[in-house]
C-alpha cells in the first residue's frame, strides 16, 4: 500500500507558517510519497461547542478559499462535510484502507478535541501509520513558560518576563509558504463535499494574503498608537485579527514577526504601542497555558473553586434584557448590538458588558460566555473563559471583585463624544455628549429603555455576594484544618 502524508488542518487554516503542512510536503520529498491536505466540517459538534453562525460561516469560506490557494501549488485539499468529531475516525478508517497514513496535525488543547484526536491516533497507528502533532498554537507551548522552581504561572506580569527572556533567547521563526509540488493525481474513496456557509461573514476577507497585508498595515501604521487608541470603540485602533488567529489564517508567530520586522526600535520599548500589542498576544497565550495545566476549566469550573458557591440571582428577564442590548445602560446596549449585528465586539466592551452581567445583574458568568460564543466570529475557548473569569472576579490573576465598573463613567471615559453609542443604539442619536451616556434624566428619551437596575444598589448587593461566600470558604477551610 502507498503510504499517504496527510495535513490534518482544523485551527491552522494558512499555507505560510504552517509547521504541518511544512513538515508533510519535506517528509514526502524524502520518501516519495503523496501529500494531501484535510479539513472535515463537524456541524453538529460546533452546534454543541455554542459556535457562533458567522464563524462556522467564516470556518467554511476559509476552507474554501484555501483550497484555491492550495490548488495553485498543485496541493490537494479535500474538504469533507461531516456531522459530529464521533464520526471523524470512519474517515480515516475509510482512507487506511486505500493508504498507509502519515498523519501531521497541529495539538488542540480542548477535552472533545483531545478525545477526537486519540481515537484517531489509535486508528492510525493500528493501521501501521503515524501521528505526528506539532504543538504550533502558540509561540511558547503550553507548559513551555514556567517559574524557577518549575510550576505553571498563575500571574500574568511574571509569565510575560519568562515569556519575553524565552524569545529573545530562541527568537521567532516562521515556516515559508509551500513550493508547487509535483504529485500524480490521487485515488481517494468517495466523501461528501464540504456544503459552502450562510454568508454571514462576508464582511471578513478570507483571502490569505489580504490577511497578512492587514497585519502590515497595522504594524506599520496603527501599532506605534495603539496604547492611546486601543480603548476607544469608536476609534479602529486594534488590529482586528482575532477572527484569524482564532482559526489560524494567521498565526502568533507571524504576527510577532511582523511586528519585529516594522517596529524593530520600539517593540521591546515599555509602554510603546508595539509593546503593550505585543502583550495581549502574549495574553492570548497565557490563556491557553492555564487551560492545558487546569483542564477543569474546560469543564465550566472556575479558577478560584470557591466561587462556585455565589449565589447568583441568574434572572432570566434580566439576561434577556442583556442579551438584546436594551438595559438602559447605552454603552452596554450599544457593546450588545454591536455583537449581535456584526459578530464582534471591542475588547474594552467586552469587559464592561461582561462586568455588567455578573457585578450589575448577579448573573452566573457562564451564562455570559455562552452567549458570546454563540455570537463571536473570533469566539475561542481560552481567551473567552480567561476574558470572563477575569471579568467575574473568578480567574486566575482578575481583576479583584471589588473593583466594579461603573458602566456610566467608563462610557464617559472610553466614548467621551457618545459616536460609537450612536453608531448601534439609533434612540439615542439625537442627544448631546452631555446626556448620552444617562438619557434618564427629565424624561429625555421615551423610546429608549429605563435603566434595569441601579448601579449603585447592584454594586453593594455585588460586594456582599462575594465577602459572604469568601467568609463561607474562610470559616471552612478553618474548621477543616
Ligand atoms: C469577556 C471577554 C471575552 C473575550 N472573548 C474572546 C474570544 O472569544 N476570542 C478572542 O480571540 N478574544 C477574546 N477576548 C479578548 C479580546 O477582547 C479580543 O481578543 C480582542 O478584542 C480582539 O480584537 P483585536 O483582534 O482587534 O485585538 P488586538 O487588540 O489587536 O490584540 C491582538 C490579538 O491579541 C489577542 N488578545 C487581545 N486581547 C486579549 C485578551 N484579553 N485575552 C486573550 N487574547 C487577547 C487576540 O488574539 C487579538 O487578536 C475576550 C475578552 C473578554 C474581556
Amino acid at each position: 500500500m502507498n503510504s499517504l502524508n496527510l495535513v490534518w488542518l482544523r485551527n491552522d487554516l494558512r499555507s505560510y507558517d504552517n509547521v504541518c503542512l511544512h513538515s508533510a510536503i519535506e517528509h514526502a520529498k524524502r520518501t516519495a510519497s503523496q501529500v494531501l491536505v484535510l479539513f472535515i466540517a463537524t456541524p453538529d459538534t460546533w452546534q454543541l461547542h455554542d459556535m457562533a453562525a458567522i464563524k462556522q460561516d467564516f470556518l467554511r469560506r476559509r476552507v474554501l478559499q484555501l483550497q484555491q490557494e492550495l490548488a495553485e501549488l498543485a496541493i490537494p485539499l479535500l474538504a469533507i462535510e461531516g456531522s459530529s468529531y464521533a464520526d471523524t475516525p470512519q474517515i480515516f478508517a475509510a482512507l487506511s484502507k486505500r493508504f498507509v497514513l502519515n498523519v501531521f496535525l497541529q495539538t488542540e488543547y480542548e477535552l472533545r478535541e483531545q478525545q477526537r484526536d486519540a481515537a484517531v491516533e489509535q486508528l492510525v497507528l493500528s493501521s501501521g501509520g503515524q501521528f505526528i502533532r506539532f504543538d504550533s498554537q502558540c509561540i511558547m507551548p503550553p507548559g513551555a513558560i514556567r517559574t524557577q522552581q518549575g510550576a505553571i504561572y498563575k500571574v500574568f506580569t511574571p509569565f510575560k518576563r519568562t515569556w519575553l527572556s524565552a524569545l529573545h533567547s530562541q527568537g521567532v521563526t516562521c515556516y515559508p509558504r509551500p513550493k508547487t509540488i509535483e504529485q500524480a493525481a490521487l485515488m481517494l474513496p468517495e466523501f461528501t463535499p464540504m456544503q459552502t456557509g450562510d454568508n454571514s461573514s462576508v464582511d471578513w476577507p478570507v483571502a490569505e494574503q489580504d490577511v497578512l497585508n492587514l497585519l502590515r498595515a497595522f504594524c506599520r501604521e496603527k501599532v506605534a498608537n495603539y496604547t492611546n487608541a486601543r480603548d476607544y470603540p469608536a476609534i479602529a485602533g486594534t488590529s482586528k485579527l482575532s477572527a484569524y488567529l482564532a482559526i489560524g489564517v494567521v498565526s502568533a508567530a507571524q504576527c510577532v514577526a511582523r511586528l519585529q520586522m516594522e517596529m524593530k526600535d520600539s517593540w521591546q520599548q515599555d509602554k510603546s504601542g508595539a509593546e503593550v500589542w505585543l502583550s495581549e498576544l502574549i495574553w492570548r497565550e497565557f490563556y491557553k497555558h492555564i487551560l492545558v495545566a487546569y483542564p477543569n476549566l474546560i469543564k465550566h469550573q472556575p479558577f478560584q473553586i470557591e466561587t462556585n458557591g455565589i449565589r447568583w440571582s441568574n434572572n432570566q428577564a434580566l439576561f434577556q434584557a442583556w442579551c438584546e442590548g436594551k438595559t438602559g445602560y447605552p454603552i452596554v446596549d450599544a457593546a450588545m448590538r454591536q455583537l449581535n449585528q456584526t459578530g464582534w465586539m471591542h475588547n474594552r466592551l467586552r469587559m464592561i458588558t461582561a462586568s455588567f452581567l455578573v457585578k450589575d445583574l448577579h448573573i452566573d458568568w457562564r451564562w455570559g460566555e455562552r452567549y458570546f460564543m454563540s455570537k463571536l466570529i473570533d469566539g475561542e475557548f481560552a481567551a473567552n473563559n480567561g476574558g470572563w473569569q477575569w471579568a467575574a472576579s473568578t480567574g486566575t490573576d482578575a481583576v479583584p471583585y471589588f473593583r466594579i465598573f461603573n458602566p456610566t463613567s467608563q462610557s464617559e471615559k472610553f466614548d467621551p463624544s457618545g459616536e460609537f453609542i450612536r453608531l448601534y443604539v439609533p434612540e439615542l442619536r439625537h442627544l448631546q455628549e452631555k446626556s448620552i451616556h444617562w438619557p434618564h434624566n427629565n424624561g429625555l428619551v421615551l423610546a429608549y429603555p429605563a435603566p434595569i437596575v441601579d448601579h449603585a444598589v447592584a454594586r453593594k448587593y455585588t460586594l456582599e455576594l462575594f465577602a459572604e461566600v469568601k467568609n463561607r470558604y474562610e470559616h471552612s477551610a478553618n474548621t477543616t484544618h
